[in-house]
């Protein structure tokens, strides 16, 4: 089963007199644990349409399911729950509280969801921190660290839940090329190691070399959809 659907999926910002429609008539099918880029200019609906596949903004019209529930008609309720259940986020920002520390920012999704002893959370925090190479980073505080270790940090703190759906808005837009590779070999080697699926928006050629799938955005519309098998690209 597909672990994302979408069809004839719409989204329009209504502002006033204005009236943008950011995404149209997008259909689309993503397969569990399977790496995705969206890609397009600035401003052709990619956090849009991550956005909703993401449960924090509902879409206008048509319809979308994750992980077998069609999300379309969610209340807000509904969409945080999902949310904490299903999907971890990464952005191109870190987003990391800076008044928690490493092991906090990762904890912090756990003590959202789950009913778990103090114990149970230090453990599971601790296995993923080791994950993405940041044990011995655990009790410093965002502002101690660096960039890429603020996106092990982010990308800790998505999967801590066993989230099995990530989605990451950019995630190496504001790393330098060297600490991008080494995010986007942590993605893949997140993926092997959990069946994670990542849903990535970028314009960075060098993740867009590393996903299976790329779909190209233009103006809220797919363009494209190119499958990549072993490296050999066709469309
Ligand atoms: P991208 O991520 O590809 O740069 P976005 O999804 O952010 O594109 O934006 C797609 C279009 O929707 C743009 O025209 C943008 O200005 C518009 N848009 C995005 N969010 C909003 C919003 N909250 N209100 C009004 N318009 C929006
Ligand atoms: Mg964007």
């Amino acid at each position: 089963m597909a672990l994302i659907e979408a069809k004839d999926l719409e989204k329009t910002y209504v502002a006033g007199e204005i009236t943008v429609r950011a995404i149209s008539g997008v259909d689309f099918v993503i397969e569990p644990a399977s790496l995705v880029a969206f890609i397009g200019p600035s401003g052709s609906g990619k956090s849009t349409l991550l956005n909703m596949i993401g449960c924090l903004d509902p879409p206008s019209r048509g319809s979308l399911v994750v992980a077998g529930q069609d999300i379309t008609g969610f209340s807000r309720r509904q969409a945080a729950r999902f949310r904490g259940e299903h999907i971890g986020f990464v952005f191109q920002d870190f987003n990391l509280l800076p008044v928690l520390t490493v092991f906090e920012n990762v904890e912090y999704p756990l003590q959202m969801v789950q009913n778990w002893s103090k114990a149970r959370r230090r453990a599971r925090v601790m296995e993923m921190l080791a994950a993405v190479g940041m044990a011995d980073q655990a009790a410093k505080y965002p502002g101690q660290i660096s960039g890429g270790q603020k996106q092990r940090v982010a990308v800790a703190r998505a999967l801590v839940t066993n989230a099995k759906l990530v989605l990451a808005d950019e995630p190496t837009a504001n790393l330098d090329r060297d600490t991008a590779g080494r995010i986007i070999s942590l993605m893949k080697k997140m993926r092997e190691e959990f069946a994670t699926t990542f849903v990535f928006s970028t314009h960075d050629p060098r993740l867009v070399e590393n996903v299976e799938t790329t779909f190209v955005l233009e103006d809220g519309r797919l363009i494209r959809n190119d499958l990549f098998t072993g490296g050999a690209g066709h469309a």
